[in-house]
């Protein structure tokens, strides 16, 4: 009888208690940090997330020319090789410094969302009967004017130079980053969205961005890109843990992210928004603003508080289940929204990119220009 008992106890272990004890997330170690950098003035995302067992990714790497800034910022967190870099969607403000980080430091894997911008090579004119063969063409005097997506060459190249292994971002895969943090992709998921499908507004690029979920213990965060509500249209129809204590908001607070019915399903305390100061879309868009007030969250704001810091032990700690800290104190009220000079969705010609000049005009003070509320 107690053989029958024992070798029935065995065999339940083996069957049920041996796969929940390996699909259970491992237990939380230690310290796990989440920096959002500001990449300055003109806009750009670059997250560093730093592992409790040490293990780094970097996700995005602001636009070009601020590769020297995201590496000083890996210099002063003592990162020496990242274990992944994440390339959410190729706009220059989110991969232009790329190249300049992946030169300079040693990659692991790259991660995209697969979507091939580069210049194809040039095809030569088949030459007519009896005429001269065609000059070669001179090469262009700066090879930043090769096109306009230059951008993407140079992440490229950087990538192919790098020796990283290099690979599309599959949503459900999950990254073991060690010490219990695991980074899962949720999206893009295929079909990509067209052009056609973001007539309502929205950016069809931006719209297929990589979208993750960081887990550590108890902590969540969900880390947008620069997604739009079709993205967050799509998550809800999935059966998705999408709540989280934390977001990063997607596309630098613009109009056309961040619904209602998202932010809902997500229930963040935290919204983090990484924008510009000088950016022409009216980013971040008070109706954004507007939208995670009623939801209850707390806002930070790269462009009024510069560089946002997250660290949690995965468990309340001393009383804290994880804590924010800003590189400065907002001089201007965080919950005032910017006012755009331009529509940032594709139907409006939007290109992300180039057209940056002085910064706009200060905005009028916060009261003076809102419609009172209904
Ligand atoms: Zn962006």
């Amino acid at each position: 009888m107690l053989v029958v008992l024992v070798a029935g106890g065995a065999v339940a272990f083996w069957k049920w208690g041996l796969p929940w004890l390996r699909t259970r997330p491992p237990k939380p170690t230690g310290e796990l940090q989440v920096h959002v950098l500001d990449v300055g003035p003109i806009e750009g995302d670059s997250i560093l997330i730093i592992a409790p067992g040490g293990k780094s990714v970097l996700i995005d790497a602001g636009d070009a020319g601020k590769g020297k800034l995201v590496l000083d910022a890996l210099k002063r967190y003592k990162i020496e090789k990242l274990d992944y870099f994440i390339a959410t969607h190729p706009h220059p403000d989110h991969i232009g410094g790329a190249d300049e980080v992946i030169n300079a430091i040693k990659v692991g894997t790259v991660v995209d969302n697969g979507v091939d911008l580069s210049t194809p090579a040039p095809t030569p004119a088949p030459a007519k009967k009896g005429a001269k063969p065609a000059p070669t063409p001179k090469p262009a005097k700066n090879a930043k004017l090769r096109s306009i997506n230059s951008f993407f060459d140079e992440y490229k190249d950087a990538v192919d130079k790098s020796g990283a292994s290099h690979e599309k971002a599959e949503p459900g895969k999950k990254y073991d980053l060690g010490g219990g943090a695991i980074l899962t992709v949720l999206a893009p998921t295929e079909p990509f969205f067209t052009k056609e499908q973001m007539k309502a507004g929205g950016n069809d690029t931006n719209a297929n961005s990589i979208v993750l979920r960081l887990d550590y213990g108890d902590f969540s965060m969900l880390l947008m890109g620069d997604a739009e509500e079709q993205t967050e249209a799509r998550l809800l129809g999935k059966e998705l843990n999408l709540q989280a204590a934390v977001i990063k908001i997607a596309h630098h607070g613009s109009r056309y992210a961040t619904s209602e019915n998202f932010l809902k399903r997500v229930q963040p305390e935290a919204a983090i928004i990484s924008d510009g100061a000088w950016n022409r879309y009216g980013h971040p868009a008070q109706a954004v603003l507007d939208r995670l007030k009623a939801s209850n969250a707390k806002v930070y704001r790269t462009d009024l508080q510069g560089e946002i810091t997250l660290i949690t032990h995965g468990k309340v700690d001393s009383g804290k289940f994880y804590e924010i800290k800003t590189a400065k104190e907002a001089t201007e009220d965080v919950w005032t929204g910017r006012e755009g000079q331009k529509d940032d969705s594709s139907r409006s010609g939007f290109i992300a990119y180039g057209d940056f000049g002085p910064p706009p005009k200060p905005r009028a003070t916060p009261g003076t220009t809102k419609p009172p509320r209904h």
